[in-house]
Protein backbone atom coordinates (compact mmCIF):
# COMPACT_ATOMS: atom_id res chain seq x y z
CA UNK A 1 0.00 0.00 0.00
CA UNK A 2 0.93 3.53 -1.12
CA UNK A 3 1.88 6.25 2.07
CA UNK A 4 -0.40 8.33 3.21
CA UNK A 5 1.36 11.01 1.40
CA UNK A 6 2.61 9.53 -1.58
CA UNK A 7 3.77 11.98 -4.01
CA UNK A 8 2.44 15.09 -1.68
CA UNK A 9 3.89 17.98 -1.49
CA UNK A 10 3.38 19.78 2.28
CA UNK A 11 4.15 22.78 3.58
CA UNK A 12 4.32 23.88 6.79
CA UNK A 13 4.88 26.76 9.08
CA UNK A 14 6.80 26.96 12.06
CA UNK A 15 8.43 23.75 11.13
CA UNK A 16 11.48 24.83 13.13
CA UNK A 17 10.04 22.93 16.97
CA UNK A 18 7.18 21.50 18.60
CA UNK A 19 3.94 20.26 16.68
CA UNK A 20 5.29 21.76 13.14
CA UNK A 21 8.50 19.85 13.24
CA UNK A 22 6.37 16.86 14.46
CA UNK A 23 4.31 17.38 11.53
CA UNK A 24 6.76 17.95 8.78
CA UNK A 25 8.63 14.43 9.89
CA UNK A 26 5.42 12.21 9.98
CA UNK A 27 4.42 13.63 6.90
CA UNK A 28 7.78 12.67 5.21
CA UNK A 29 7.44 9.53 6.60
CA UNK A 30 4.33 9.09 4.83
CA UNK A 31 6.11 10.17 1.57
CA UNK A 32 5.53 13.71 1.44
CA UNK A 33 7.99 16.32 0.64
CA UNK A 34 8.10 19.40 2.51
CA UNK A 35 8.19 22.99 2.76
CA UNK A 36 9.84 23.50 6.29
CA UNK A 37 8.93 27.13 7.23
CA UNK A 38 9.93 29.26 10.24
CA UNK A 39 10.89 32.81 11.08
CA UNK A 40 14.27 30.72 13.01
CA UNK A 41 16.07 30.30 9.75
CA UNK A 42 18.27 27.68 11.75
CA UNK A 43 15.50 25.87 13.07
CA UNK A 44 13.51 25.63 9.77
CA UNK A 45 16.90 24.47 8.08
CA UNK A 46 17.02 21.65 11.27
CA UNK A 47 14.15 20.21 10.34
CA UNK A 48 14.35 20.60 6.58
CA UNK A 49 17.87 18.03 7.21
CA UNK A 50 15.94 15.54 9.36
CA UNK A 51 12.94 14.89 6.63
CA UNK A 52 15.69 14.99 4.17
CA UNK A 53 17.55 11.95 6.26
CA UNK A 54 14.04 10.40 6.14
CA UNK A 55 14.46 10.09 2.10
CA UNK A 56 12.88 12.84 1.15
CA UNK A 57 13.20 16.33 -0.35
CA UNK A 58 12.87 19.07 1.49
CA UNK A 59 13.30 22.82 1.35
CA UNK A 60 13.85 24.95 4.15
CA UNK A 61 12.21 28.75 4.23
CA UNK A 62 12.84 31.93 6.71
CA UNK A 63 10.37 33.62 6.62
CA UNK A 64 7.59 35.65 9.02
CA UNK A 65 3.83 34.47 8.78
CA UNK A 66 2.97 37.83 9.34
CA UNK A 67 4.43 39.48 6.55
CA UNK A 68 3.16 39.36 3.25
CA UNK A 69 6.10 39.84 0.98
CA UNK A 70 8.05 37.01 3.27
CA UNK A 71 5.05 34.80 2.69
CA UNK A 72 4.88 35.37 -1.57
CA UNK A 73 8.55 34.70 -1.38
CA UNK A 74 8.69 31.59 0.50
CA UNK A 75 5.50 30.37 -1.11
CA UNK A 76 7.03 31.21 -4.74
CA UNK A 77 10.15 29.38 -3.77
CA UNK A 78 8.50 26.21 -2.21
CA UNK A 79 6.55 25.73 -5.87
CA UNK A 80 9.67 26.28 -7.50
CA UNK A 81 12.01 23.65 -5.48
CA UNK A 82 9.25 21.03 -5.14
CA UNK A 83 6.81 21.47 -8.00
CA UNK A 84 3.42 22.34 -6.50
CA UNK A 85 1.71 22.14 -2.85
CA UNK A 86 -1.16 19.88 -2.17
CA UNK A 87 -0.99 20.34 2.09
CA UNK A 88 -0.39 23.67 3.99
CA UNK A 89 -0.36 23.39 7.61
CA UNK A 90 -0.56 26.82 9.09
CA UNK A 91 0.60 26.06 12.40
CA UNK A 92 3.09 29.19 13.19
CA UNK A 93 2.89 30.61 16.50
CA UNK A 94 3.78 32.66 19.57
CA UNK A 95 2.18 33.72 22.82
CA UNK A 96 2.71 37.19 25.00
CA UNK A 97 0.07 36.28 27.66
CA UNK A 98 -1.25 39.08 30.17
CA UNK A 99 -4.78 39.55 31.49
CA UNK A 100 -6.91 42.15 29.53
CA UNK A 101 -5.81 45.20 31.63
CA UNK A 102 -2.28 44.47 31.65
CA UNK A 103 -1.94 43.20 27.52
CA UNK A 104 -0.37 46.34 25.54
CA UNK A 105 -1.49 47.17 21.77
CA UNK A 106 1.50 45.64 20.47
CA UNK A 107 1.14 42.45 22.88
CA UNK A 108 -2.59 41.97 20.61
CA UNK A 109 -1.11 43.20 17.93
CA UNK A 110 1.69 40.84 17.72
CA UNK A 111 -0.06 37.86 18.40
CA UNK A 112 -3.27 38.18 16.18
CA UNK A 113 -0.99 39.11 13.31
CA UNK A 114 1.49 36.03 13.69
CA UNK A 115 -1.70 33.66 14.41
CA UNK A 116 -4.65 35.05 12.34
CA UNK A 117 -3.08 37.28 9.26
CA UNK A 118 -0.69 34.49 8.97
CA UNK A 119 -2.91 32.15 8.59
CA UNK A 120 -4.75 34.25 6.23
CA UNK A 121 -1.34 35.21 4.47
CA UNK A 122 -0.07 32.08 3.67
CA UNK A 123 -4.29 30.86 2.81
CA UNK A 124 -3.72 33.27 0.44
CA UNK A 125 -0.82 32.34 -1.39
CA UNK A 126 -1.18 29.04 -1.58
CA UNK A 127 -5.44 28.19 -1.82
CA UNK A 128 -4.88 29.80 -5.21
CA UNK A 129 -1.95 27.89 -6.50
CA UNK A 130 -3.86 24.48 -5.27
CA UNK A 131 -7.19 25.62 -7.64
CA UNK A 132 -4.94 26.38 -10.40
CA UNK A 133 -2.80 23.06 -10.52
CA UNK A 134 -6.32 21.61 -10.48
CA UNK A 135 -4.86 18.46 -7.92
CA UNK A 136 -6.99 19.35 -5.16
CA UNK A 137 -5.55 19.54 -1.59
CA UNK A 138 -5.76 20.48 2.22
CA UNK A 139 -5.38 22.61 4.55
CA UNK A 140 -5.06 22.00 8.25
CA UNK A 141 -4.78 24.94 10.66
CA UNK A 142 -3.86 24.91 13.79
CA UNK A 143 -6.38 26.68 16.39
CA UNK A 144 -6.04 26.09 20.47
CA UNK A 145 -8.91 24.73 22.76
CA UNK A 146 -7.99 28.45 24.35
CA UNK A 147 -10.26 29.66 21.25
CA UNK A 148 -13.18 27.45 23.18
CA UNK A 149 -12.47 28.27 26.89
CA UNK A 150 -10.98 31.20 26.75
CA UNK A 151 -8.01 31.19 29.07
CA UNK A 152 -8.08 33.46 31.48
CA UNK A 153 -4.56 36.05 30.08
CA UNK A 154 -4.92 34.51 26.30
CA UNK A 155 -7.10 37.52 24.98
CA UNK A 156 -5.16 37.91 22.29
CA UNK A 157 -4.03 34.65 21.85
CA UNK A 158 -7.89 32.83 22.30
CA UNK A 159 -9.33 35.65 19.60
CA UNK A 160 -6.90 35.09 17.15
CA UNK A 161 -7.47 30.99 17.07
CA UNK A 162 -11.09 31.38 17.41
CA UNK A 163 -10.91 33.58 13.85
CA UNK A 164 -9.06 30.87 12.53
CA UNK A 165 -11.70 28.77 13.39
CA UNK A 166 -13.84 31.30 11.27
CA UNK A 167 -11.22 31.38 8.72
CA UNK A 168 -11.25 27.71 8.29
CA UNK A 169 -14.87 27.76 7.58
CA UNK A 170 -14.85 30.58 4.71
CA UNK A 171 -11.63 28.62 3.30
CA UNK A 172 -13.92 25.15 3.69
CA UNK A 173 -16.39 26.73 1.36
CA UNK A 174 -14.30 28.96 -1.08
CA UNK A 175 -12.70 26.43 -2.10
CA UNK A 176 -14.47 22.99 -1.50
CA UNK A 177 -15.51 23.48 -5.69
CA UNK A 178 -11.54 22.61 -6.30
CA UNK A 179 -11.13 20.07 -4.19
CA UNK A 180 -9.61 21.74 -1.48
CA UNK A 181 -10.58 21.20 2.16
CA UNK A 182 -9.43 23.21 4.97
CA UNK A 183 -9.93 21.79 8.63
CA UNK A 184 -8.59 23.23 11.98
CA UNK A 185 -7.48 21.19 14.87
CA UNK A 186 -7.38 22.64 18.45
CA UNK A 187 -4.69 21.31 20.89
CA UNK A 188 -4.92 21.22 24.34
CA UNK A 189 -1.82 21.37 26.58
CA UNK A 190 0.57 19.59 24.13
CA UNK A 191 4.60 19.34 25.32
CA UNK A 192 6.65 21.79 23.27
CA UNK A 193 8.90 24.49 23.89
CA UNK A 194 5.73 27.14 24.15
CA UNK A 195 3.70 24.74 26.36
CA UNK A 196 7.09 24.73 28.70
CA UNK A 197 7.15 28.04 28.89
CA UNK A 198 4.46 28.06 31.09
CA UNK A 199 6.68 26.25 34.12
CA UNK A 200 6.58 22.75 35.72
CA UNK A 201 3.55 23.46 38.37
CA UNK A 202 1.24 24.38 35.18
CA UNK A 203 2.12 21.30 33.48
CA UNK A 204 1.46 19.24 36.49
CA UNK A 205 -1.92 21.16 37.21
CA UNK A 206 -3.13 20.48 33.28
CA UNK A 207 -2.50 16.29 33.22
CA UNK A 208 -4.38 16.44 36.84
CA UNK A 209 -7.09 18.68 35.19
CA UNK A 210 -7.36 16.05 32.23
CA UNK A 211 -9.61 12.83 31.77
CA UNK A 212 -6.73 10.48 29.88
CA UNK A 213 -3.99 12.20 32.48
CA UNK A 214 -1.55 13.83 30.94
CA UNK A 215 -0.01 16.50 28.91
CA UNK A 216 -0.32 16.02 25.10
CA UNK A 217 2.55 15.07 22.21
CA UNK A 218 3.45 17.24 19.52
CA UNK A 219 3.42 13.70 17.43
CA UNK A 220 -0.61 13.21 19.01
CA UNK A 221 -1.32 16.35 17.05
CA UNK A 222 0.67 15.68 13.91
CA UNK A 223 -1.02 12.57 13.41
CA UNK A 224 -4.44 13.61 13.48
CA UNK A 225 -3.07 16.51 10.84
CA UNK A 226 -2.13 14.23 8.77
CA UNK A 227 -5.51 12.58 8.98
CA UNK A 228 -6.87 15.74 7.80
CA UNK A 229 -4.36 16.21 5.47
CA UNK A 230 -4.74 12.84 3.37
CA UNK A 231 -7.22 11.26 1.43
CA UNK A 232 -8.50 9.40 4.62
CA UNK A 233 -10.40 12.78 5.50
CA UNK A 234 -11.89 12.83 1.67
CA UNK A 235 -15.48 14.03 2.77
CA UNK A 236 -14.14 15.87 6.17
CA UNK A 237 -14.03 20.17 5.19
CA UNK A 238 -14.75 22.82 7.66
CA UNK A 239 -14.06 20.82 10.59
CA UNK A 240 -12.85 21.68 14.32
CA UNK A 241 -11.20 18.57 15.92
CA UNK A 242 -10.00 18.74 19.72
CA UNK A 243 -6.85 17.30 20.60
CA UNK A 244 -7.12 17.53 24.14
CA UNK A 245 -7.21 13.84 26.21
CA UNK A 246 -10.62 14.45 26.50
CA UNK A 247 -10.13 18.28 28.66
CA UNK A 248 -12.97 20.94 28.07
CA UNK A 249 -15.42 18.88 26.38
P1 LIG B 1 6.71 26.13 19.47
O1 LIG B 1 7.07 27.40 20.11
O2 LIG B 1 7.41 24.87 19.85
O3 LIG B 1 6.82 26.27 17.87
C1 LIG B 1 6.32 27.39 17.18
C2 LIG B 1 7.19 27.64 15.97
O4 LIG B 1 6.63 28.75 15.24
C3 LIG B 1 8.63 28.06 16.35
O5 LIG B 1 9.58 27.28 15.62
C4 LIG B 1 8.69 29.52 15.97
O6 LIG B 1 9.98 29.96 15.54
C5 LIG B 1 7.68 29.60 14.82
N1 LIG B 1 7.19 30.97 14.61
C6 LIG B 1 6.83 31.87 15.57
N2 LIG B 1 6.46 33.02 14.98
C7 LIG B 1 6.58 32.85 13.64
C8 LIG B 1 6.36 33.69 12.52
N3 LIG B 1 5.94 34.95 12.68
N4 LIG B 1 6.58 33.19 11.28
C9 LIG B 1 7.03 31.91 11.12
N5 LIG B 1 7.29 31.09 12.15
C10 LIG B 1 7.06 31.54 13.40
O7 LIG B 1 5.14 25.98 19.70
P2 LIG B 1 4.12 24.76 19.50
O8 LIG B 1 3.58 24.44 20.83
O9 LIG B 1 4.67 23.70 18.65
O10 LIG B 1 2.96 25.53 18.72
C11 LIG B 1 2.59 25.25 17.38
C12 LIG B 1 1.15 25.73 17.16
O11 LIG B 1 0.28 24.97 18.02
C13 LIG B 1 0.94 27.19 17.51
O12 LIG B 1 0.04 27.77 16.57
C14 LIG B 1 0.29 27.11 18.87
O13 LIG B 1 -0.49 28.25 19.14
C15 LIG B 1 -0.54 25.87 18.73
N6 LIG B 1 -0.94 25.26 20.00
C16 LIG B 1 0.01 24.82 20.88
C17 LIG B 1 -0.41 24.26 22.08
C18 LIG B 1 0.59 23.74 23.10
O14 LIG B 1 0.16 23.44 24.23
N7 LIG B 1 1.84 23.61 22.78
C19 LIG B 1 -1.78 24.16 22.37
C20 LIG B 1 -2.70 24.62 21.45
C21 LIG B 1 -2.27 25.16 20.26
Amino acid sequence: MDPLLARRVALVTGAGSGIGRATALLFAREGADVGALDVREAAAEETAVAVRSLGRRAVALAADVSRADEVARAVAEASAALGHIDILVNNAGITRDATIRRMSEEDWDLVVDVHLKGTFLCTRAVAPRMRDAGRGGAIVNISSISAKVGNIGQANYAAAKAGIVALTKVTAREYARYGVRANAIQPGLIDTPMARALGEQRLAEAAAATPLGRVGRPEEVASVALFLASDLASFVTGAVIEVTGGRHM
